[in-house]
């Protein structure tokens, strides 16, 4: 309908629009449209869950931030936000879903209490390699799914970052038989916490920012965290010395930019390009940080603090694979997305699990062979 509040806009782009014809001149043309692009800047904050300047998670999403502005020219102007510093870090997901904040980053785990099938495009235990989960996003399905998850939010989802297999934690004690988890108070998140609660444990969920003085007070027996790169920025060495590989329960994880949709559908096509292979971008850096720094990180660890690097026993990690069937099972059979995504998620680790025993695994194997 043509109202008189249309009629205003039409009224004034017409003037403009013989303003220009009648000044003639390009330089003034130029003059007028720089002016309407100037006008144009949109400015977005992002929160995170992350510490401020936090190597790979903080700083991944800062990046992310930076890439986006320059791509953009300056015409998206992304300003990021800690933890903390706007909103608390475990209500990021609420914040840009009322649209608080238009942008935010952080691990879609962390909002299993919202949506459970969440959790399956963060990280599953015996579940997707880095690379795995990106082909399953990218081009298996996943990303549909994820979108289909979050659409009741008013959010539009993107992978944001990957940390790699993570470590396995840190304790301070021994981990020889699965009854050593029988009791025990760990950090870990989404569904490796409920993996552990099968086995005896009891799961903590705690942001990174509270996890070292929470281990060195006691609060929790142990803790997982990321990898040697950032748990040696944590000093979590300091608050225990067994450090146990391979981090079965987040075996590549993705790292989340999230958009309100109502923020994201507003912008003019470009920008949403931009935001979208920025994404991709972060998601792909961040892989590759972790995986050139961490074992440099590691040897800093064995060497100069001292801590005892261990391999769970393999019956152990057999038995947390059996408790993993079992509680994914269980996830799919709470709610109707959560199938529909496991489903999905389950049939693309088949088929890329005997894809891999020919490929990467076969060659690493062969690699690395005395
Ligand atoms: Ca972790």
């Amino acid at each position: 309908m043509f109202t008189a509040k249309s009629f205003g806009k039409w009224a004034v782009a017409g003037l403009a629009a013989a303003t220009l014809v009648a000044c003639g001149g390009g330089e003034k043309v130029e003059e007028q449209a720089k002016a309407e692009t100037k006008a144009e800047v949109i400015n977005w904050k992002m929160v995170t869950t992350w510490p401020k300047n936090f190597p790979g998670l903080g700083t991944g999403a800062e990046k992310l931030a930076k890439n986006i502005t320059e791509m953009s020219g300056g015409r998206l102007n992304v300003k990021v936000y800690a933890a903390g510093e706007l909103v608390p870090p475990l209500e990021v997901f609420d914040a840009v879903s009322r649209g608080t904040a238009e942008m935010g980053h952080g691990a879609s785990y962390y909002w299993k209490g919202k949506a459970p099938a969440a959790q399956f495009f963060a990280a599953v235990p015996f579940g997707l390699t880095a690379q795995e989960i990106n082909a399953w996003v990218s081009h298996g399905g996943g990303m549909a799914l994820w979108e289909e998850v979050y659409a009741p939010f008013n959010l539009v989802p993107m992978a944001a970052g990957n940390t790699g297999v993570q470590m396995g934690g840190w304790f301070n004690k021994e981990i020889n038989s699965i009854n050593d988890f029988q009791g025990l108070k760990m950090r870990i998140p989404g569904l490796g916490g409920e993996v552990l609660k099968k086995v005896g444990g009891t799961p903590v969920n705690l942001p990174g920012g509270e996890i070292f003085t929470a281990l060195q007070t006691g609060t929790i027996d142990a803790t997982e965290w990321v990898g040697p790169y950032n748990d040696l920025a944590f000093g979590l060495y300091k608050a225990a010395k067994f450090y146990y590989y391979p981090g079965w329960h987040e075996p590549g994880t993705t790292l989340e930019a999230m958009v309100n949709k109502t923020a994201f559908e507003a912008l003019p096509a470009d920008l949403k390009l931009i935001v979208k292979a920025a994404g991709r971008q972060a998601n792909q850096d961040m892989l590759d940080e972790f995986t050139a720094l961490n074992n440099d990180a590691l040897v800093t660890l064995v060497n100069d603090h001292n801590v005892q690097l261990k391999p769970f026993p393999k019956e152990v990690l057999a038995q947390l694979r059996t408790a993993s069937d079992e509680t994914l099972k269980e996830v799919a059979a709470g709610d109707e997305m959560s199938k529909k995504v496991y489903d999905s998620f389950m049939d693309f680790r088949s088929k890329v699990s005997k894809w891999h025993a020919v490929s990467e695994r076969a060659y690493i194997n062969a690699r690395d062979a005395d």
